[in-house]
């Protein structure tokens, strides 16, 4: 070590395996490389070989443009390329390279040769460079197009030898580099041969389901949504799994700009809020999304590899890309295997349900007082069971549907509920074990087998089985479509608070609301600074009427200040009211009524997702009449 430290220029060779480092991580990342530059130059079939995982040799052919012998010369030279020639090139790039780094780097860390011909000469030419010294140039018989083959990749980079793990893992990530180019280029025929032998092929012209069958599963594409839309601007095109596919990694999102495949906060961000409420808070959907937007629109010199991209407008892709994949979503059917969907309530009467929730809702009773647990989109006038005129229906065991000590709330009440009784009955045929057959759509039978257990768990008779309910998630769940319907409508009702409850809060939390005003009308909550650092809220949603004011307050201000991107105000939105339907559902121990357990089964069949809560947590566990009797060794 000199004490004085000179500056020096550093030589090329160094510089370009500084400039490697950041591109060629792995076998894989030269496939990637090869294969770019093949896709660049027009080519309409690529194959690749590789040996040892890609340490002894990565081979790829193309039948694209080709390459004269100065191109050769120039293509391993840093900073060389063909694909921008000045600055405002780099703001609309259409290709998949522009570094012009990525042979130069290579030929710094392996042994590198390329033979190419362009169609229109007649002979090939040949350029060999080991360590960047280019060892020999000479013309050879070849055929149109270019092969470039990379040989003991890191030989001169022992410690990035050394960070290369097993074979079988190498194989593995450029496998997975030759997916993301062949969905992404599905016209393009792909072949991959490992240790001589062919590992993957895939012809040219394929579709992108196609595509994701071969190079993920068959039965994953054959379950998967789709969707296309063309709208302000954005392209998008994207296949869904649904959510029983769901994954413990987020590795199964795939994205895609512009035949290019990148990792995109917006995007997955889009994407999980698609999903919310149909699965688990640690389980991940599995999506393909490709877009396609106008370059002058996404800046793609983010990152060495590419794989990031900057957006001019990202709140425009989120968007797009949430309401497509929400929307699909939503039409498609994916209620449980639980007889309580369209085919228990028929469209009209779900129709009328609503209107007359929706009446019922608008003649809400005030707040505050000793109002029973809210209940279905709750500010509906009072509960029978739980206003202590009936007690005695809070049985756990209510076989009987006349049972005596039935509903008597009020009137509203009973006009809200009164047409539930026949799906009800249907949901969960009344008729014996055994005896229902499939699809019959036959009158209620009996009474409503239906058995609250623990306070939580409703256990009912399935035609095919039987199933158990969480009382709160699929009442948590209700609520939050409900909300969600509603606030599409306009503002939710607010309800006067008879005395205004002050909050203290931060500047920044004092910051954030002031900029949510609109959003604060839309939830029905009035809110007013109160002091240097404080807030009054005077009006509150009748749907939460039973909620803590402030705690309600304290953890909406986290979640509005809380985003780490930032994201548009109906994603919030919908966090918001997810946030209100867990705090206006009924609670786990909260003891129900014969009637408002029907209900909230019948409403089952009014909701699109019932099959999870909002939190993704499942509503409903189902045990078939075939693993029960599994179990009891009756087959
Ligand atoms: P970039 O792709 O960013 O331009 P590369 O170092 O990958 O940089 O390639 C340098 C140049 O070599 C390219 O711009 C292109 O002109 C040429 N080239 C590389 N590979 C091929 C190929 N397979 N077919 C035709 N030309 C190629
Ligand atoms: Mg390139």
């Amino acid at each position: 070590m000199n004490d004085r430290r000179t500056i020096r220029v550093l030589p090329d060779l160094l510089v370009n395996k500084i400039a490697a480092g950041e591109v060629v991580e792995r076998p894989a990342s030269v496939v990637k490389e090869l294969c770019e530059n093949a896709l660049d130059a027009g080519a309409t079939r690529i194959s690749l070989t590789i040996e040892d995982g890609g340490r002894r040799l990565i081979r790829v052919t193309d039948n694209g443009s080709g390459m004269t012998p100065e191109d050769l010369r120039l293509a391993v030279t840093p900073h060389a390329t063909s694909k921008i020639v000045e600055e405002d090139d780099l703001y609309h790039i259409s290709t998949m390279g522009f570094r012009g780094e990525a042979l130069a780097s290579i030929s710094a860390v392996s042994r590198l040769r390329i033979v190419s011909r362009p169609k229109a000469a007649l002979a090939a030419h040949e350029i060999e460079i080991c360590a960047e010294r280019v060892e020999s140039t000479q013309a050879v018989g070849g055929p149109a197009g270019t092969t470039v083959e990379v040989r003991d990749l890191f030989f001169n980079v022992p410690a990035r030898r050394k960070f290369l793990r097993t074979h079988a893992t190498e194989v593995g990530h450029v496998n997975e580099q030759v997916s993301r180019l062949a969905l992404a280029h599905p016209s393009v025929g792909f072949e991959v041969r490992n240790n001589n032998r062919v590992s993957q092929q895939l012809p040219e012209g394929q579709s992108r389901i196609d595509r994701i069958a071969k190079c993920y599963s068959p039965e994953l594409a054959a379950a998967m949504l789709h969707v296309e839309r063309d709208e302000r601007g954005v392209r998008l095109e994207a296949y869904l799994a649904p959510p029983a596919h769901s994954r413990a990694s987020a590795q199964w999102q795939y994205a895609f700009v512009n035949g290019r495949y990148v990792r995109d906060r917006f995007i997955h961000h889009a994407i999980k809020e698609a999903y919310r409420g149909l699965i688990e808070h640690q389980r991940h959907p599995v999506v393909f999304v490709f877009l396609t937007v106008d370059p002058h629109t996404v800046d793609v010199n983010v990152h060495p590899t590419k794989i990031e991209v900057r957006w001019a407008d990202s709140g425009l892709i989120h968007s797009q890309v949430l309401s497509a994949l929400r929307e699909t979503l939503q039409q498609a059917d994916l209620a449980p295997n639980l007889r309580v969907g369209p085919s228990a309530v028929s469209v009209e009467e779900q129709d009328r349900i609503r209107r007359e929730m929706a009446e019922a809702l608008k003649s809400a009773s005030p707040m505050g007082g000793s109002s029973p647990p809210a209940f279905a989109s709750s500010g509906s006038p009072s509960f029978p069971g739980s206003g202590g005129t009936s007690e005695g229906s809070l049985g756990r065991f209510p076989v009987d549907g006349s049972a005596g000590g039935g509903p008597s709330g009020s009137d509203a009440w009973r006009r809200l509920y009164a047409p539930l009784d026949p799906p009800g009955d249907r949901d969960f045929a009344g008729s014996t074990p055994g005896h229902a057959s499939a699809g019959a759509t036959q009158p209620p039978v009996g009474p409503t087998k239906v058995v609250q257990m623990h306070n939580l768990y409703l256990v009912a008779e399935s035609e095919d089985g039987i199933v158990i309910i969480d009382q709160h998630a699929l009442h948590e769940r209700v609520m939050y479509e409900e909300l969600t319907r509603r606030i599409a409508e306009g503002p939710l009702e607010s309800q006067r608070l008879l005395l205004p409850e002050t909050i203290r809060v931060t500047p920044g939390q004092m910051a954030t609301l002031d900029g949510q005003a609109e959003l604060l009308t839309k939830l029905g909550i009035e809110v007013t600074p109160f002091g240097e650092d404080s807030i009054a809220v005077h009006g509150f949603p009748v749907l939460l009427k039973d909620a803590d004011v402030a705690g309600f307050m304290r953890d909406l201000i986290d979640l509005l200040s809380g985003r780490e991107v930032a994201v548009s105000t109906e994603v919030v939105i919908h966090k918001v009211l997810d946030m209100m339907a867990c705090k206006a559902a009924v609670k786990s121990g909260d003891p129900l009524s014969e009637e408002e357990i029907r209900s909230l089964i019948a409403q089952k069949g009014l909701i699109d997702k019932s099959s999870n809560c909002p939190h993704g947590r499942p509503t409903t566990l189902r045990l078939t009449r075939a693993e029960l009797d599994r179990q009891f060794k009756r087959t």
